[in-house]
C-alpha cells in the first residue's frame, strides 16, 4: 500500500508540471499570436480585372506570370504581395 501512496505521489507531480508547461506554452503562443503575419498573393488578369488571392508561395514576385484566367484565358499575374493580420484566435 506504501508503494501505491509514492507512485500515486509521482503521478501528481507529474500531472501538475505537464499542466505547468503546457500553460506556458498556451501563453507563450498568444503573445506571440498577437503579432503573426500571413504573407498573401494578389494575382489579377490585365484583360477583365478578375483577381484571385492565395497564399504567397517561395518564388513569387510582382508581374510573375501565373495560372490562366478562369474567366477569359488570359495569363493572370501576380500583383500584389502583401501581409495580413491573422485574426486573434477565440
Ligand atoms: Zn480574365
Amino acid at each position: 500500500m506504501q508503494g501505491l501512496d509514492v507512485y500515486g505521489l509521482l503521478l501528481i507531480m507529474l500531472i501538475l508540471f505537464l499542466i505547468s508547461s503546457l500553460l506556458r506554452t498556451l501563453l507563450e503562443r498568444r503573445r506571440v499570436g498577437k503579432e503573426e503575419y500571413e504573407t498573401k498573393t494578389l494575382i489579377k488578369c490585365p484583360k477583365c480585372n478578375y483577381s484571385e488571392e492565395r497564399n504567397f508561395q517561395v518564388g513569387d514576385y510582382v508581374l510573375k506570370p501565373e495560372k490562366k484566367c478562369p474567366k477569359c484565358g488570359e495569363t493572370m499575374r501576380i500583383h500584389r504581395i502583401y501581409a495580413v493580420k491573422i485574426a486573434s484566435r477565440k
